[in-house]
């Protein structure tokens, strides 16, 4: 607990900013997964790859806005496409030039995306793209994953009780295709799978190739239309996990980065579904959104593929992320501790595998505390999510410190 003492000698005014937000956010949140305790840091800026805080404390972001910084906090091609679009005007009352823009660039990099759609967060677009599979099939139920996670309102991470949409999920554990093989024996009429590549949330557990391909034959012998939530994964590849793995669902919904730093979610996918939100057609589904097509966001978005989001960029951030994680493995191997990173390229999560929840938490803890007195910051949980601001020189300095406190800890 001396951790947690100097954590709190060190960050009054944050520990006082939480204690205002409390009068009017309940316990002080308005995102349930910021909260850490003894009280989550309030930061008051960013630049490049580092974020300062109210006490005026500067640390590395390794966080990365639990993998939607990817271009770090201060870019001033995204500033300028930013401010370009909003000297255009705010709000511009109807279809503007930038959509197009945005809809031809993630069309071209996802090969499962004919049509796309947007949306203004990866929970909107998972909903949406859930709701698109139940009315064009017919059919209602939809098979998710325990320890997935689609947004705050599809959530099957054991822990807190959750606020789920009103759907019929049947929630079947991960990377087990003989569960969904039994699912689809018990009732063939399932509308759809929704499952992320890599469930991020639930602690950076990779699905198995086999696991994917054996859900796309699944659902291509059922009619059941498969869903990709590429929201985290969309960032291993130009066209995401899909096209690292060579597996086309149905659908996609993505997120996070691709409005430049703007609230975005889009979900898109084979025409023959998508069409159906063609507003012309008799039997057209309606889909509005006040922001769905805003200029500010569909501009920054553009900006943002052109400039960083380039097949070049994310291939050497997906091999840095590898490397990182070996990098991490190994410190931890040669520590004695019980710690082990898992994930993918530039996204990762430390786990404490000790007996019990508690005393793996605690110990986890430890960790963090100990990195962010040295200046490291990620999340209580243990994600790490390397963004493209983050260099070299910051890696090392990660390590340095990691040596020291893994040290202490064993110590
Ligand atoms: N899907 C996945 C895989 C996610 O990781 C997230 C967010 O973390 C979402 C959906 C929801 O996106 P948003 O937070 O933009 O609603």
């Amino acid at each position: 607990d001396s951790a947690i003492d100097k954590f709190t000698a060190k960050n009054p005014q944050s520990a006082a900013a939480l204690e205002r937000a409390r009068a009017v956010l309940p316990g002080g949140n308005t995102r349930s997964s910021l909260w850490s305790a003894p009280f989550p840091l309030c930061i008051a800026s960013g630049e490049g790859c580092r974020i300062r805080d109210v006490d005026g404390n500067t640390y590395v972001d390794f966080l990365g806005e639990f993998t939607a910084g990817i271009f770090g906090h201060s870019s001033p091609i995204l500033a300028r496409a930013l401010a370009d679009a909003h000297a255009r005007g705010i709000n511009l009352s109807s279809h503007t030039p930038y959509e197009v823009e945005l809809a031809e660039r993630l069309v071209a990099r996802f090969p499962s995306m004919d049509r796309v759609r947007f949306a203004n967060s990866g929970t909107e677009a998972t909903i949406m793209a859930i709701t698109a599979a139940r009315l064009t099939t017919g059919r209602e139920r939809i098979i998710a994953f325990e320890g997935g996670y689609h947004g705050g309102v599809a959530t099957f991470i054991p822990g807190a009780d959750r606020v789920n949409a009103p759907y019929q999920f049947d929630v079947l554990p991960f990377d087990d295709l003989t569960a969904v093989q039994a699912a689809f024996a018990h009732d063939p009429q399932i509308a759809a799978v929704l499952v992320e590549p890599m469930q991020g949330a639930g602690g950076c557990r990779v699905a198995s190739t086999a696991f994917l391909a054996g859900l796309r034959s699944l659902c291509d012998s059922h009619g059941a239309v498969l869903i990709f939530d590429e929201v985290q994964t969309a960032r291993m590849a130009e066209g995401g996990m899909q096209a690292r793995l060579g597996i086309t669902p149905d659908m996609t919904t993505v997120g996070k980065f691709f409005g430049g730093g703007l609230a975005f979610g889009a979900f898109g996918g084979r025409a023959s579904i998508m069409d159906r939100f063609d507003p012309a057609r008799p039997d057209a589904l309606a889909h509005a959104g006040t922001f769905n097509n805003n200029s500010l966001t569909m501009a920054t978005g553009v900006a943002a593929i052109d400039h960083y989001l380039t097949p070049a960029a994310l291939e050497a951030l997906f091999e840095r992320g590898e490397t990182f994680r070996g990098r991490l493995n190994a410190a931890f191997g040669a520590s004695g501790l019980p710690f082990e990173a898992t994930g993918l390229g530039s996204i990762m999560n430390i786990h404490a595998r000790l007996e019990t929840a508690d005393s793996s938490a605690a110990l986890r803890r430890l960790l963090q505390f100990g990195m962010m007195a040295k200046g490291q910051y990620f999340a209580a949980r243990g994600l790490i999510a390397l963004s493209l601001a983050i260099g070299d020189a910051e890696i090392e300095g990660f390590f340095t410190a990691l040596t020291e406190v893994l040290a202490d800890i064993a110590g």
